[in-house]
């Protein structure tokens, strides 16, 4: 775990044959509010929460989990990390908050083919990943945590309740897989996904002023070129409709 600036750590995802999403937590040490964001994939926990641990942050220090969105390599690991910090609350826009508490996993798994497989091979259960959501976000609002303000920006297309959190302050976006480094985008094709709200979403962070830039997988940015989320959204237009 690395820290990308005062109150912002990086774990880094460790890919297998899914990928392991990356997990940032977010609060200025000392708040006694940190929060989780994201939790990676299956078998991760232990080394998210180890990562943790080995940079001095104490678990009771952390208050919530948030997820960007419920693909299974962000929630994989979720019950596994909340084993650890069963105080912990989880917060998840309103669009999958639904289907996580009825234990709907079509969002989780994103394809039909893709649930047997990772079932077979993680010997996982119908209803695993059931979820009681402690708060709804729905997009606009802003949260105080961690003495630092985080707005929350609504961008489905990638999933249908991805969102953003964007630190105007320091000028951070954590996108989830809606955008990452090197012009690249989420993809669009799993259900619930939408390639032509993708790109309104693309176009609405690309009016957002962002210098550090930290997706859910690949690269982090920390010294994103002016204007590259607009230059990425004109790449991708043709083939979002
Ligand atoms: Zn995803
Ligand atoms: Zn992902």
């Amino acid at each position: 775990m690395t820290q990308v600036t005062e109150g912002v750590y990086f774990i880094q995802g460790q890919d297998e044959m899914i990928p392991d999403s990356h997990v940032y937590v977010v609060g200025k040490p000392g708040s006694q509010d940190l929060s989780i964001i994201d939790a990676g994939l299956m078998g991760k926990g232990s080394y998210k929460i180890q990562s943790i641990l080995n940079m001095g942050i104490e678990l009771k220090t952390i208050a919530r989990i948030i997820m960007t969105h419920t693909h299974l390599d962000h929630i994989g690991c979720l019950a596994e990390i909340r084993e650890q910090i069963p105080w912990a609350e989880l917060w998840v826009h309103d669009t999958e908050a639904d289907p996580l508490e009825k234990g709907d996993e079509r969002t989780v798994y994103g394809m039909e083919m893709f649930q047997n497989m990772c079932m077979m091979q993680y010997g996982l259960k119908p209803g695993a990943f059931t979820f009681y959501v402690d708060k709804r976000l729905q997009g606009g609002e802003s949260l105080d945590v961690g003495e630092m303000t985080w707005e929350v920006v609504h961008i489905p297309g990638h999933s249908p309740g991805s969102i953003g959190l964007y630190n105007r302050i320091e000028k951070i976006l954590i996108p989830g897989d809606v955008v990452y480094a090197d012009y690249a985008i989420g993809r669009f094709d799993l259900h619930g996904a939408d390639g032509s709200e993708l790109k309104n979403s693309l176009l609405q962070l690309a009016k957002l002023e962002v210098n550090i830039l930290l997706p859910g997988h690949n690269r982090i940015v920390t010294d994103l070129p002016t204007g590259y989320i607009a230059e990425t959204a004109k790449q991708w237009a043709p083939y979002l409709t």
